[in-house]
């Protein structure tokens, strides 16, 4: 984790505000810091954690400079702890929040404060939230809880009403091109937009697919959903090279292609075809009359089932992602294949 030194122009409202708080004194010792996925909670409270920690904050941020800014900018502050679900797992198990509590025991190692960061709410399990309440009914008086949470009315009433809500506003479209384009100077503007729009608004989705890894893989899964719609390859094959890692975002590119096409196919208008890949797309499409009605209806039923399977791997049910995949890939390439003739 590098040490952040400015506040994201959409939170800064709220940053000064909490800012405030801990300077005098009134800041509790639970936030419940809640908002839109990918917005930028995470750097909001890994900045507020650093200047919590830090020896001599300015208002703005930590100082960068003192012993435990030094300690947090190497991402090891042992003031700080982070408590999210490991490795696969989707949930914070109740082992994670015992270990939290020999943290708790233990006093800060600078005689100043001492940080918790807990990466999300929602992924709590039952006994391991009963677990946590303990640590929020009485906590030590050096310690600070930064609960992060995307649904905060999911979040146990137990534990938010042991929290000061802290809700963090999302950018404007405005303002998440101006910080994309300074994050990204590279990427041109129609990168940036059609990041922007592929991730649906959420700004660090969008950041990510900026970067060159992402985009990589983006590109690359692009072209391979082409190869299953020309019938170039197998859909066994495609699958297989990405149930293990990947399958998440081929099902985030393909409900994204669906509901692009089905708005161009309703609206006729191109406007919603964005990037290379997906023009070809929608090249291929049939351009009769005859069977827009057909291919609408067809695209809407194959997009519920993408979000369907999309349900499924994000649950804990574990389906078998080969299959899944091979499934979804096999009715693309039927979905494309009977509208040729037509
Ligand atoms: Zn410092």
């Amino acid at each position: 984790m590098s040490l952040a030194t400015q506040a994201l122009p959409w939170h800064q409202e709220a940053w000064n505000r909490t800012v405030e708080q801990v300077d005098s004194g009134k800041a509790p010792h639970a936030y419940l810091i809640s908002a839109q996925a990918a917005s930028g909670k995470r750097y909001f409270a890994n900045m507020l954690a650093q200047r919590l920690l830090c020896h001599t904050p300015t208002p703005q941020s930590a100082c960068g400079h003192c012993p435990a800014c030094l300690l947090s900018a190497a991402g090891n502050n042992p003031d700080l702890i982070i408590v999210k679900p490991l490795d696969k797992s989707k949930v914070i198990r109740i082992d994670q929040i015992r270990d939290l509590k020999h943290f708790l025991e233990t006093s800060s190692h600078s005689f100043g404060k001492r940080v918790i960061v807990l990466d999300t709410a929602e992924t709590l399990n039952i006994s391991a939230a009963n677990a946590l309440l303990k640590g929020l009914e009485e906590p030590p008086q050096d310690a600070v809880f930064l609960i992060l949470s995307d649904r905060p009315k999911a979040v146990m009433a137990t534990i938010s009403s042991r929290c000061r809500p802290l809700k963090l506003s999302s950018p404007n479209a405005a303002q998440a091109i101006a910080w994309l384009n300074a994050q990204v100077p590279s990427a041109t503007s129609e990168d940036v937009e059609f990041a922007l729009d592929y991730a649906q608004g959420r700004v660090f989705n969008a950041l990510a697919m900026l970067e060159d890894e992402t985009k990589s893989l983006h590109e690359e899964i692009g072209a391979d959903l082409l190869l299953v719609i020309k019938q170039q390859t197998l859909a066994t094959k495609i699958a297989t090279r990405y149930q293990k890692n990947h399958c998440a975002e081929v099902l985030n590119i393909l409900s994204y292609w669906l509901s692009a096409l089905s708005k161009f196919e309703v609206t006729g208008q191109r406007q919603f075809i964005k990037g290379r890949a997906l023009q070809e797309a929608a090249q291929l499409m049939p351009s009769q009359a005859s069977s827009h009605s057909q291919l609408a209806k067809g695209l809407m039923s194959f997009y519920a089932n993408v979000v369907q399977a999309q349900t499924q791997i994000a649950g804990v049910s574990n389906p078998n992602l080969q299959l899944l995949l091979e499934d979804l890939l096999m009715q693309l390439q039927q979905l494309f294949r009977s509208q040729k003739g037509l």
